[in-house]
């Protein structure tokens, strides 16, 4: 097992913060997990989990080691006339799981393409776009327990999957590293294109017969003409979560702002874009030398080259405050803040 030492990790996240790990190491087996975590040098320091580093801003240097998840594999391990399971190592690309699935005529999760980061990281925010949740199509996980070094298996109840939120956001963050993850998926595809862009995509593009993989291809165009690619552009995708807030603040504010948008969550919730939020109080497109706020969109937070961790956070800071400012409503950030 190589650990190496002082390591930038600027091209290890998709925001290009130029932060160092002062230990680094490769995880792509499970063993290689229980012996770092035994590691005696490196037992009282603190650590981090990197998958694609799609959902992470370093705040500062990471005084202890970062672990990058690299553990690979897909393959199908269990069918029936109706549905098909297929296991994926923590460390897979997501995309790359979406493309097996695709070709292999797996139907679930090609609402999900192209969505940066890792297998093992998608439970964590139960990752969604276009309709279609991880937790629609999700069997079960194995994560390893940090302490004992012992491999426990998560089914979906055990998740408490939620609004890009789950157990391993809470009180499941610590204790456990993911190492692979299990979808049911089906043979007979039930296609999922009732949200309007995905609808208006697929007609453009001249799809006579719906299928998974056109599907998969509207998204895939969708998502490369609308969101910046964070090859060219430093950003985590949304930084911050769409707040829901109670239907009485929300006739309230829509009393002042009648244009206010908002999605009804349950009886008396509904569910407010940040992104309109943020625009409304004019962050669209401001730039604070090397950070910045999306032109296009308000909710993505950029770094044009050299921004530093602490610049982002401040920026995001100062977002939050003119929201809650100007509409009462907290918004919190989807990206996970480390320092
Ligand atoms: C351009 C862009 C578009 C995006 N679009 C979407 C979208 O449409 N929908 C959506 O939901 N998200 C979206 N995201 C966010 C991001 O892609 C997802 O959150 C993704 O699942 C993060 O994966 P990752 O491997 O990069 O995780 P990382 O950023 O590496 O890690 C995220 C968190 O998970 C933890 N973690 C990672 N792997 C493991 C593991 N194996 N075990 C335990 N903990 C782990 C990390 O410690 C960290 O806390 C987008 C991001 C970008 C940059």
């Amino acid at each position: 097992m190589s650990i190496q030492e002082n390591v930038s990790l600027k091209h290890l996240n998709t925001l290009g913060i130029d932060a160092q790990a002062r230990y680094y190491a490769h995880i792509d087996h499970a063993q290689h997990l229980r012996d770092l975590l035994q590691h005696k040098k490196l037992q009282s320091l603190p650590r981090l989990i990197l998958g694609g580093g799609s959902n992470v801003l370093f705040l500062n240097d990471f005084k202890g080691t970062v672990m990058h998840m690299t553990v690979g594999g897909i393959a199908t391990i269990r069918e029936d006339p109706a549905h098909v399971w297929v296991k994926a190592g923590a460390g897979v690309n997501w995309h790359t799981l979406v493309r097996y699935c695709v070709e292999k005529g797996y139907s679930g999760i090609e609402n999900l393409s192209l969505i940066p980061g890792t297998v093992g990281a998608a439970p964590i925010q139960n990752i969604g776009a276009y309709g279609v949740t991880l937790s629609d199509t999700f069997e079960s996980l194995e994560a390893m327990e940090v302490d004992s070094g012992s491999v426990r298996t998560f089914t979906t109840q055990d998740c408490a999957f939620g609004y890009r939120d789950s157990v391993f956001k809470n009180a499941c963050k610590e204790p456990y590293v993911i190492l692979n993850v299990t979808l049911k998926l089906q043979k007979q595809p039930t296609f999922r294109t009732t949200y309007g862009e995905l609808q208006e995509t697929l007609e453009a593009m001249g799809i006579q017969k719906l299928s998974i993989k056109a599907i998969s291809d509207a998204v895939i165009h969708i998502r490369q003409n609308k969101l910046p690619d964070p090859a060219i552009l430093g950003n985590a995708g949304s930084f911050f979560k769409n707040p829901v807030i109670l239907q009485e603040q929300f006739k309230k504010l829509r009393d002042t702002y009648p244009n206010i948008p908002g999605y009804i969550q349950s009886e008396n919730q509904v569910k407010i874009p940040s992104a309109w939020l943020i625009e409304q109080c004019g962050w669209k497109g401001k730039r604070r030398g090397d950070v910045g706020v999306h032109t296009q969109h308000a909710l993505i937070l950029v770094n044009y080259a050299n921004g530093t961790g602490q610049e982002i956070y401040q920026l995001a800071q100062d977002i939050q405050q003119s929201v809650k400012d100007t509409f009462n409503i907290e918004i919190v950030p989807e990206v996970q803040l480390v320092s």
